[in-house]
């Protein structure tokens, strides 16, 4: 396949602020797809990965509305790998084609995919190169408990399903610490956006 344009892997783990970074290149006029996004539209109602979901674990899942209830899914198949791998094997690779499709219609010098699991879900190949957000685990631990009104122990279990900061870094081409305020996460964004330019101007 022939890619026109550079595609900039940015991932980290729960709370390390994906959103937040995903946010300043786009203020910057990039454009961002997002696998989270993503992975919501190709559960809306009345679609065919919807229909093999209450095939596969029943139509308690969904609500009166028809919508998944996905919170729920999450945690029935939390504590069931079996089912955690037949709901991948019915999402990852309907995620997988729009994604590829988005990035083949972005315009613009590059463009990022955020993808929380890029690493832990073998989705290396759909971008050119990693871009890790790096953040002090327990700036994590307080971020999520602000955010999601998680306690240390669910938190615990999410950050026990995604790969460690080290692992995560060994596989980075490029790092955005997120251990300051917004402001300075948006001088190393824009830092990190002068190369992408000049890495798309290079290559195009
Ligand atoms: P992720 O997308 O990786 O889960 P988010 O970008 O949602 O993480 O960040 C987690 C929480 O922390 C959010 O509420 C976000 O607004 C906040 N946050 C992220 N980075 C910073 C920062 N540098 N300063 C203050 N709050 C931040």
């Amino acid at each position: 396949m022939v890619r026109t344009m550079l595609r900039i892997g940015l991932t980290g783990g729960i709370g390390s602020g994906k959103s937040a970074v995903a946010d300043c290149f786009a203020a910057l006029g990039i454009e961002v797809i997002d696998a989270d996004a993503v992975a919501r539209e190709v559960v809306a109602p009345g679609s065919p990965a919807l229909a093999e979901i209450a095939a596969a674990f029943g139509g308690q899942f969904l609500d009166r509305e028809g919508r998944l209830d996905r919170a729920r899914l999450r945690a029935h198949v939390f504590e069931d790998p079996q089912g955690r791998k037949r709901l991948e094997a019915i999402l990852h690779p309907r995620i997988r084609t729009v994604m590829e499709e988005r990035a083949g219609q972005a315009q613009g010098p590059y463009c990022v995919l955020v993808i929380p699991l890029l690493l832990e879900a073998g989705q290396r190949d759909l971008v050119d190169r990693v871009l890790v957000v790096d953040t002090p685990v327990e700036t994590q631990y307080a971020r999520v408990a602000a955010r999601d009104g998680l306690d240390r122990k669910q938190i615990d279990a999410i950050l026990a399903a995604q790969l460690g900061r080290r692992e995560r870094l060994a596989q980075a081409d490029d790092v955005v610490v997120n251990d300051g305020d917004l402001d300075t996460l948006r001088r190393r964004v824009v830092d990190l956006d002068r190369r992408y330019r000049a890495m798309a101007g290079a290559q195009g």
